[in-house]
């Protein structure tokens, strides 16, 4: 019997148990995998983050950061459904930009951001209404990162503000300060950061915002002076990279440039050779001289890509330790065939579907940060 025999459509059925699934070969797995995309061919589309482990981003239609995969989501003219091999705001970002027909599936729920899970509605909200007691906040453009949850980006699109990307966060910033002569960033300081710097911005006109603390832990003279106010959020991958790393590599590898992403604090952003977005780095590698040596600050699946990719380079991880994304790491061959088998057969599960008002103003915020290059 053929592995395709295994998803015939059995409408009404309850779900397949993941249960069923832990104890497969990776073999079996790949091969029940394969079989639902021959069976749903143009109708299914697989998106898979490049942070993704091999054995899972082999079975994408398509990859990139979290920018491209956004976009694609938007362009998807022909599939029905989205299976997103990312996290849970990825997905999200899916079901709104994507058109009304298509569904959207994550293969494990509990595959979430720790930075997206650092800014909260409330806390955001709560925020907002502190500024007002100091500042008028229709001076103030809030900017979300697009890794945050989707009542984030709808409160920017509420209220005048944007979505970014470690891509355009620079075209973003720019684009609010045309605008507005503040901005409120979350939930990622460390990118609002070092892409202010970038425009002149000093380091003192950044206050950082503490949700914990009364009036974000700053005295209101302090707002007052802010042009970018830095939620308290950073991610716990990129967080990792320290100014040490990037002179160990330096004292092996005099001549080999340290290239890190726009996560990662500011003295390693400063210490390093040149800063840029996930596409970025894959392009930087990918036209670099051959024999060239790279220390790359990074996740590590996307560094040990690059160096199986490219063995004309010698490609570098920038730290001696385990800088990986556990959540990322939650999408497994087990959990891929157990949401594709169920949606071959008409018994989804983990669909993500983000309600209409909220997805309707976080819509516009995207569709702003589309707009920007
Ligand atoms: S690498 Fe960091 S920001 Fe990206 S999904 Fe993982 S925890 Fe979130």
């Amino acid at each position: 019997m053929s592995q395709t025999a295994t998803i015939e459509p059995q409408a009404g059925t309850r779900a397949i148990p993941f249960e069923d699934y832990r104890d497969l070969s990776d073999a079996e797995l790949d091969e029940r995998i394969e079989a639902v995309r021959r069976a749903m061919g143009d109708s299914l589309l697989i998106l898979g983050h490049h942070y993704q482990q091999d054995q899972v981003i082999r079975h994408a239609d398509l990859r990139g950061d979290s920018y491209k995969l956004s976009q694609l989501a938007a362009e998807s003219a022909t599939c029905r459904s989205i299976v997103f091999c990312g996290v849970h705001f990825m997905a999200e970002t899916a079901d709104i930009l994507a058109r009304d027909e298509v569904a959207v599936y994550l293969p494990d729920l509990s595959a979430g951001c720790s930075m997206a899970d650092m800014a909260d509605l409330d806390a955001v909200e709560a925020a907002w209404s502190d500024l007002g007691e100091i500042i008028e906040t229709g001076e103030v453009t809030p900017v979300t990162y697009i890794n945050s949850s989707a009542d984030l980006k709808a409160f920017c699109g509420r209220h005048g503000g944007i979505v970014c990307t470690s891509s355009n966060a620079r075209a973003v910033l720019e684009w609010s300060f045309a605008r507005r002569r503040r901005v409120l960033f979350f939930p990622d300081q460390h990118l609002g950061r070092n892409t202010a710097r970038t425009m002149g911005i000093p380091v003192d006109e950044m206050p950082v915002w503490d949700p914990r603390q009364p009036l974000g832990g700053n005295p209101p003279e302090t707002i007052q002076a802010a042009r970018v106010l830095l939620w308290r959020g950073h991610c716990s991958v990129h967080q990792m990279f320290r100014p040490e790393h990037v002179a160990m590599f330096r004292q092996r590898f005099p001549d080999g440039p340290v290239l890190v992403h726009p996560e990662c604090m500011m003295k390693v952003v400063d210490a390093a050779d040149l800063v840029g977005s996930t596409e970025f780095i894959i392009q930087t590698i990918e036209k670099a001289p051959a024999g060239s040596i790279w220390g790359v600050g990074t996740e590590l699946h996307l560094v040990n890509r690059l160096a199986h990719e490219h063995p004309e380079q010698t490609v570098h991880f920038l730290s001696p330790m385990v800088c990986m994304c556990a959540t990322m790491y939650r999408i497994d061959l087990p959990h891929l065939a157990w949401c594709l088998e169920n949606l071959a057969r008409n018994t989804p599960v983990n669909r993500i579907q983000v309600d209409l008002e909220t997805a309707a103003w976080a819509r516009t915020a995207l569709e702003r940060m589309l707009e920007v290059r």
